[in-house]
């Protein structure tokens, strides 16, 4: 059966602020599978901030997609065709596929991993939320970055997003002291005290982040978990403790900036204060990802941890979602649904 295969491409590198045409539509005819390969047909795709890094041709940790390729993404899908007794009609997977409807695999790694059978028992998308990339990511941050100490104060931006809002929740569950969430907007941060069961939140639209920041840790922050850099990081320098540790996971704030800001003026706080600061990069820490799923996955069916995603509709408006992001209207992991599973 001849299948057609709808495609978001990279039509062109953006500059600033990403945009819809940045990438456009193209379609391509589906042969027959060969033996050993399956066709996934993609059901969630993921979205995360650290795509719009992938568009700049610059040296980074992994390699720029290339202008008229797929856009890279994770996805979740299920196998329509098979001729791999390892992955049977029928089952679930993800993997880096890309946004597109169909992929075809023998399953063999390419150089962003291969795919994983969703386990029975967990709804599929999960798996790119809180059990994903994100989750993970949150996971190790506060686990073996800067790992969380008992009666910590700690501070997370972005902390209504997919990777904070883990975050925030981990260092709650691993009996830090106090825990405050940095996010945009009064619904987020009315999430974050009443869902997520942080302490306090702090709306950086509308309120002196600087000075909430030393109001509700007037002893200083011991841990700082930072997703979006900029002048809430410059902020943070001086809310720290003495000693205290700062992860940086992201810089969002900087992600469509077509000059690069000047650095945090309040660095200098690093030395008066002793401070330890120590960036990430998840892949690193794929080893040990197995225990991160059973942690997460055991929190998440408990009610300790709230998962929260934030689910669009419809291939047309993959580039739309992808946007959202960069407008602060996701609450919790950014997904698109683009098809339901037979
Ligand atoms: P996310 O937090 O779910 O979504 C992005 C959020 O960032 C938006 O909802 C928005 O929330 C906030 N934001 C957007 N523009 C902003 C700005 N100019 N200043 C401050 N906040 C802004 O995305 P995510 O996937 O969880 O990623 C969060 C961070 O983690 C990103 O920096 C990402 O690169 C990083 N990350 C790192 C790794 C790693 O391996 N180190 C892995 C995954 C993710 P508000 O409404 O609150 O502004």
């Amino acid at each position: 059966m001849t299948r057609t295969n709808g495609q978001w491409r990279l039509a062109k590198r953006p500059v600033g602020m990403v945009k819809e045409s940045d990438f456009e539509y193209a379609e391509e005819a589906l042969g027959e599978i060969a033996d050993g390969e399956v066709l996934v047909r993609n059901l969630f795709l993921a979205f995360e901030p650290a795509m719009r890094g992938w568009l700049d041709d610059v040296k980074s940790y992994i390699p720029p997609v290339q202008i008229g390729e797929v856009m890279r993404a994770s996805t979740v899908g299920q196998i329509i065709e098979s001729k791999n007794e390892d992955y049977p009609v029928g089952a679930l997977v993800s993997g880096m596929l890309g946004w597109q409807q169909y992929f075809v695999t023998d399953g063999t790694p390419g150089p962003f991993g291969g795919l994983s059978l969703v386990p029975d028992g967990i709804p599929p998308q999960r798996m790119l939320s809180a059990l994903g990339g994100t989750g993970m990511t949150a996971y190790f941050g506060i686990h073996d970055i800067h790992p969380v100490n008992e009666g910590d104060n700690v501070l997370v931006s972005g902390a209504a997003g997919a990777t904070g809002s883990v975050a925030a929740q981990i260092a709650r569950i691993r009996g830090a002291g106090k825990v405050v969430g940095i996010a945009g907007g009064p619904e987020k941060c009315a999430w974050l005290v009443n869902e997520a069961k942080l302490d306090a939140a702090i709306d950086y639209k509308n309120e002196d982040v600087g000075r909430r920041m030393r109001e509700e840790f007037p002893n200083g922050v011991d841990l700082y978990f930072d997703n979006v850099g900029g002048e809430i990081l410059d902020a943070a320098f001086l809310a720290m403790a003495e000693r205290g540790r700062i992860t940086l996971c992201g810089g969002i704030s900087a992600y469509n900036e077509k000059e690069l800001p000047p650095g945090p003026r309040n660095l200098m706080q690093t030395v008066i204060k002793r401070l330890s600061i120590r960036g990430f990069i998840l892949f690193d820490h794929l080893a040990n990802a197995a225990q991160a799923i059973t942690d997460l996955s055991k929190w998440s069916a408990s009610g300790e941890l709230v998962v929260e995603e934030d689910i669009q509709e419809g291939f047309e408006n993959t580039p739309k979602t992808f946007l959202r992001l960069f407008e602060g209207k996701n609450l919790g992991k950014q997904l698109l649904k683009i098809a339901d599973p037979e």
